[in-house]
């Protein structure tokens, strides 16, 4: 057995690692953030591609950019979505690259999927590896208990992982229906990997499916069997993998304790990548699309201290003056790489795409895909 201590971080700029969603570098031909005339530009660009094009953007994308998307969603919302728009060849996702990845997956043959900045990863996808995977199963296979095991991964994974998981009959979810893909795995089998995200396995193990939490192991792929015994692999019901949000995992039982004293009254309003301990500690949990519901329908007067990315909640509390909504950290924190689809990158790829020319398109090989489309259909298909 080796031990695999990930790759080096590369700066970005300086080269492309292969097996990660980081290092790409930066094109140099971007329009100067300080051209007054972008807006202006991209509107020409996307009014010159018509029905050509179709614009998807995530919630936690700035407000610079979601101006232009034709439908906004969260990752489960973009996925259904992707395939929406059939006869547009052009479809622009302003989110990250495992997202991009699952549009190409799931629009058509001639459809071609482009990413405004390739550098637009995700740290909590890039935590599992198609190759720590494979050893993880064989750990499994080792301890006698490959066959007993229905593999989930979270949407935020790459296109490789989710092909892991759809070869061995498992399926995707999102932070939507987390419980639906456990309570369909647990039809199946008698345990589950849940992939890469530790803490939304964790929370929908424990508070929704009424799992302990000595039902849960964590498996990390940088020590020798994932740091656990046979018998703790055997003896477990949840195999998390040792993945997180490096947003979500910003907040703290002490950011609830502070909000909650300096606001009486407020309501804590989480997303399941949150850590376990803030998760108990708040008044309502959801996803993305649940957040935004609940802040729609609050009462005018109330007051809400919300754990998700900063991007949405600043737009929250925007759209919604009548009501108190503060993020729940006392520190500012984006995400970064979502950060990175500024409107520079997006008027260079609507531009090129204008000029019949596509920039930072996003591929997935056909045998990937076919198994990532399998796993993904699964989700979709779920009662
Ligand atoms: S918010 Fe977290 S999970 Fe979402 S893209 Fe950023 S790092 Fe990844």
């Amino acid at each position: 057995m080796t031990i695999d201590i990930g790759s080096p971080l590369l700066l970005l700029g300086r080269g492309a690692d292969p097996a990660s969603e980081r290092g790409v570098s930066c094109p140099g031909d971007l329009p100067p953030a300080s051209d007054p005339a972008l807006v202006e530009r991209a509107h020409a660009a996307k009014a010159a591609l018509g029905e050509r094009l179709f614009v998807l953007g995530h919630h936690y994308q700035r407000d610079e950019v979601i101006q232009f998307a034709d439908v906004t969603g969260d990752s489960f919302k973009l996925a259904q979505e992707a395939a929406a728009r059939p006869q547009a060849p052009y479809v622009v996702f302003c989110g990250v690259h495992f997202m991009a990845e699952s549009a190409d997956i799931l629009t058509g043959p001639d459809q071609r999927v482009v990413l405004p900045d390739l550098a637009a990863g995700c740290s909590m996808a890039d935590m599992a590896t198609y190759d720590q995977v494979e050893e993880c199963w064989e750990v499994l296979e080792d301890a006698g208990i490959a066959d007993d095991v229905v593999p989930i991964t979270y949407m935020n994974s790459s296109a490789d992982i989710k092909a892991f998981v759809g070869r061995h009959g498992g399926t995707v979810c999102t932070s939507s229906n987390a419980r639906r893909a456990l309570e369909w795995a647990f039809s199946k089998g008698s345990k589950v990997l849940f992939l890469p995200d530790q803490h939304l396995g964790r929370n929908t193990a424990v508070l929704e499916m009424g799992l302990g939490l000595d039902d849960c192991v964590v498996y990390n792929p940088h020590r020798p069997d994932g740091g656990l015994a046979t018998d703790e692999l055997r003896a477990a019901t949840m195999i998390l993998w040792r993945g997180h949000c490096s947003v979500h995992g910003r907040f703290s039982k002490e950011s609830v304790d502070d909000v909650r004293a300096r606001i009486p009254g407020v309501n804590v309003l989480v997303h399941p990548e949150c850590r376990h301990e803030v998760v108990r500690e708040a008044d309502h949990i959801g996803s993305t699309e649940y957040i935004i519901r609940m802040l729609d329908e609050a009462p005018a007067g109330s007051a809400w201290a919300v754990g998700t990315e900063l991007n949405l909640v600043k737009r929250l509390a925007d759209r919604h003056s009548d009501k108190t909504i503060v993020f729940l950290d006392k520190t500012v924190c984006f995400c970064s790489t979502m950060n990175r689809i500024d409107l520079p990158h997006l008027v260079r790829s609507l531009e090129s795409l204008a000029r019949g020319e596509v920039v930072n398109q996003i591929t997935v090989d056909e045998e990937t895909a076919h198994y990532a489309r399998a796993a993904l259909d699964q989700m979709l298909a779920l009662p």
